[in-house]
This record gives C-alpha cells, sequence and structure tokens, in this order.
C-alpha cells in the first residue's frame, strides 16, 4: 500500500496520511461509474437539478469548515479560501438549471422533422491542479454531472482534501455514489491510467502546458474528448491616462493573490512610460504593505509557496533576474517567498517569458498603444489580460487586440461562474464555466424523423 503524505505548506508538517488507489481500484470504479451513469442521464431533469442544488446547500453550510481545510492544505488566506468554498457552492446552484435548459434545435429539412439533442458523455476524468482545488473541481463536477455524466476526480496529490470533502458532501447531498469517484495518487500512474482508460469519454484537465500536451497526444489514441486549461503568462496594461492607484492596488490580488500561483496572474506588467515613476512607486506602497504570513490569521493577504521544491523553482528564477525592491515573508518553517518586483528587465528575459507561478512581477515600459500590443502578444500563452485606462473606446481596441481568453478592463477579474473561461494558443483547448461548460460536456445528436405519407 502506497501512501499520500499531504503537508501543510505554512508548517512543512504533515497534515493527513491518505491512501493511494491503486490501478485496479479506478478500474473497479470506472465500471461503477459507468452502469451509475446510464441510470443518472434517465432521471428526470427536475431530480438532476434538485440533486445539484441540494449539494450547493451542503457545501454553505460546511463553509467555515471547507474554507480551512483549503487554507491549510494549499496555504491560501483563510479570506480567500471562504471566498473559493462560496464560489463553489455558487458553480452547483448555476449548473442545477442546466438539466432542464439542455435544448436542441428543430432544423427544416426536406421529407420529414430533423431535431437535435444533448447528449452526456459517459464517464468523464477530471483531473485538477494543486492551486485552487476546490474552485476548479466544481468547475468541471458541476457541469459535468449536470448534464449526466458521471465523474472520476483525480486532485493533485499536494492538495486533495476538499475534493475528498466535496465527494462526501455531494453524497450526503443525495447524490448516488458511483457517479462521483476520487482517486489518489500521482499524474505520471494514475493520471496517465485514466487519460488511457478506454471507458473514459474525455478528460477535463487543469495543470501546466507540458501535462496538457502530453494529455492531448495520449487522448487522441481514443479520439477522446478534451478540455485543457493550462499555463499563462498574462499582461497588464498600464496607460498612462489610467486610474494608477486602483492599477497598482489591484495588483495585489493579480500577482500576488495565491502567492503567485494563479494560472491567470498578470505577472508581465506593460506600464506607459509617463507614468512609469509614479506607478512604482505606488507597486512599492503596496508591496511593503502586503501582510504575508499564516493563512488562518484574518488579515493575511498572502501565504507560503506550495512546497519547498517550488520555493526552489521560484527563487531559481528571481536569482538570476533584476529585483527592483520586494515585500517581506515570515521565516522558518514554511516555504515562504516575498512579493517581488523585477525592474529594468528585457522582454526575452526568461523570468518575463515564463510561467513562474510565484509571487513575482516583471515590469516593461511602453510608449504607445500598437507597440503594448504586440509586445503583450508575443508569448505562446493566452489566458488573461487587463487593460487600465481612462479611454473607453482604446480599452476595447486594446482588448481586440490581445489574443487571450479572459480580459478584464479597468479590473483584473478573471473569473465569473456564469462567464466563459479559457485560454487562446498555449494556455488550453475549449471554454469552462458559463453556458460553454454544458456543451463542454455534451454531445450532440441528430435525428431525422421521416414524415412522409409513404413512410
Ligand atoms: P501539473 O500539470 O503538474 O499537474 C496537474 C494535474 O495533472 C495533477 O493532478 C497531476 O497529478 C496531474 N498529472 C501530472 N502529470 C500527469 C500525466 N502525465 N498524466 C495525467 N495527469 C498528470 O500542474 P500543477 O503543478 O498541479 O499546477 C500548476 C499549473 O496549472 C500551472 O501551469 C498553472 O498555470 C496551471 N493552471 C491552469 C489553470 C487554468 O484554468 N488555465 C488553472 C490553474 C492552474
Amino acid at each position: 500500500m502506497s501512501v499520500i503524505n499531504v503537508i501543510e505548506p505554512a508548517t512543512e508538517r504533515i497534515l493527513e496520511s491518505l491512501e493511494q488507489t491503486a490501478p485496479s481500484d479506478l478500474d473497479a470504479m470506472v465500471t461503477r461509474a459507468s452502469s451509475a451513469q446510464r441510470k443518472w442521464a434517465s432521471e428526470t431533469p427536475q431530480t438532476r437539478a434538485q440533486v445539484l442544488l441540494a449539494i450547493a446547500t451542503e457545501i454553505d453550510r460546511n463553509l467555515e469548515e471547507i474554507a480551512h481545510l483549503e487554507a491549510r492544505n494549499v496555504g491560501m488566506p483563510i479570506n480567500d479560501a471562504r471566498g473559493a468554498v462560496a464560489g463553489a457552492a455558487a458553480t452547483f446552484r448555476y449548473y442545477a438549471a442546466a438539466p432542464e435548459r439542455l435544448l436542441g434545435q428543430t432544423i427544416p429539412v426536406a421529407g420529414g422533422v430533423d431535431m437535435t439533442f444533448r447528449e452526456p458523455i459517459g464517464v468523464v476524468g477530471l483531473i485538477t491542479p494543486w492551486n485552487y482545488p476546490l474552485t476548479i473541481a466544481a468547475w468541471k463536477v458541476a457541469p459535468a454531472l449536470a448534464t449526466g455524466n458521471a465523474v472520476v476526480l483525480k486532485p493533485s496529490e499536494m492538495t486533495p482534501l476538499s475534493a475528498l470533502r466535496l465527494r462526501d458532501l455531494a453524497v450526503a447531498a443525495g447524490l448516488p455514489e458511483d457517479l462521483f469517484h476520487v482517486v489518489l495518487g500521482p499524474g505520471s500512474t494514475l493520471g496517465r491510467q485514466l487519460v488511457d482508460h478506454p471507458t473514459i469519454g474525455k478528460i477535463a484537465f487543469t495543470g501546466s502546458t507540458a501535462v496538457g500536451k502530453e494529455i492531448a497526444r495520449r487522448a487522441a489514441d481514443g479520439i477522446k474528448r478534451v478540455t485543457l486549461e493550462l499555463g499563462g503568462k498574462s499582461a497588464a496594461l498600464v496607460f498612462a491616462d489610467a486610474d494608477l492607484d486602483a492599477a497598482a492596488q489591484g495588483l495585489a490580488g493579480a500577482v500576488f493573490g495565491n502567492s503567485g500561483q494563479d494560472c491567470c496572474a498578470r505577472s508581465r506588467v506593460f506600464v506607459q512610460r509617463p507614468a512609469l515613476d509614479l506607478f512604482l512607486e505606488k507597486l512599492q506602497d503596496v508591496v511593503d504593505n502586503l501582510r504575508v504570513g499564516d493563512p488562518l490569521a484574518e488579515s493575511t493577504q498572502m501565504g507560503p509557496l506550495i512546497s519547498a521544491g517550488h520555493a526552489m523553482t521560484v527563487a531559481d528564477y528571481v536569482e538570476a533576474a533584476p529585483v527592483l525592491f520586494r515585500g517581506s515573508a515570515p521565516s522558518g518553517d514554511g516555504y515562504w517567498f516575498p512579493p517581488t518586483v523585477l525592474y529594468p528587465i528585457e522582454d526575452d528575459h526568461r523570468a518575463a517569458r515564463e510561467e513562474i507561478f510565484g509571487p513575482v512581477v516583471a515590469i516593461l515600459p511602453f510608449d504607445d498603444e500598437q507597440e503594448a500590443i504586440t509586445r503583450a502578444n508575443d508569448t505562446v500563452y493566452g489566458l488573461a489580460g487587463s487593460i487600465w485606462t481612462s479611454d473607453a473606446a482604446r480599452s476595447l481596441r486594446v482588448a481586440r487586440g490581445l489574443t487571450a481568453g479572459a480580459l478584464a478592463v479597468n479590473s483584473y477579474s478573471s473569473v465569473r461562474v456564469t462567464t466563459p473561461f479559457g485560454g487562446f494558443k498555449q494556455s488550453g483547448l475549449g471554454r469552462e464555466l458559463g453556458p460553454d461548460a454544458v456543451d463542454a460536456y455534451t454531445e450532440v445528436k441528430n435525428v431525422f424523423f421521416n414524415t412522409s405519407p409513404n413512410a
């Protein structure tokens, strides 16, 4: 029996030791999920809707407990963790409306009536990363179940606790237990088994671009459906006419939120040259005042990084880069890293091109609008981005010019349950959230009905 030790990043202590799922157990779960799925898909839409609503209620009822679990396992500040749990409940509530709105079309054809149906895919494999474990699990589990699928969820081996809790709550809320399995273990073994499993019809993956590429290649063998939410190196464009206080303040969330371990982190900030000095002054103020420490303390704004290995990776990027200023971080136990601002730095510097996934931001001055768009787009990624300006026409021009999937004007917001989320280029394939997720977990079936009198 292999054991997974789940570590608390703020203390480096073992939070829990869990048994890894054996390959034969995964097989058995998929078989049971497949038969449970057929029954689930034949339930009335109202029944499925009620179960999803009940799951949302259970999550809300246990908000404080789950938030503590997530804060301790991820190192996420407790107030952010509360937001994540409330967001997970909102996701189930939103998709509770989906079963009764799985609308098809009637299409004019010769000789009869033609209609389409949205059918579930079957058993779907869900693979999630460690940075927002509950949030991302909810983005996948809720629409998949709502549309009549069964799910097998493989959370990151570093942060499996909230996924296990979510599954317990879903069953307590009335979900048939074989519709939702959680498997525990490394991606290199269990993740691959899930991707290769012949009964799994789709893989919905969130994680690194490197693993996403491998999953796309392996899924090709079975023409398996895939949704990929991958890495990013998103840009913020701060024009000289912007509200610089708001842009600098917003960066606290956009780059230092979740210790920068955020796929949408705006880790490249292009600042129009006349505003550069003032912006840097305001940013220094933000960094100086950022409260980094115990994730369970109410006042904490930034916690530790996820692991010792990841802290070394982030340090390696910073060691070879020009640091203009940095904030403070606790010393002693925990994988701490201070918020760090890099300047002056060239666009092609490794720290300005690659996803660091830590609280590190590169400041890059620019002169004019077209130059800023071109340089912001000069990346293999295309996940998110922000445009800070008081000129409305410019904000729309720039938004249309940027090759990224989730943009915000005068805001760092990237994600809402009701709107599509996903990346251009190597940041992903397909969209999650909003109505798009319903399409992502269903197949279109077309039926022609012969109405000719001689039929
Ligand atoms: P990762 O790719 O290392 O792992 C993600 C998940 O995939 C984990 O559950 C892991 O066990 C599993 N896995 C690893 N190798 C696998 C394989 N060969 N086959 C199948 N599964 C495998 O990513 P991570 O380090 O956990 O997360 C950080 C990355 O996730 C960053 O690149 C970040 O940008 C990305 N991310 C993207 C989004 C998004 O929505 N676009 C959101 C959050 C995180």
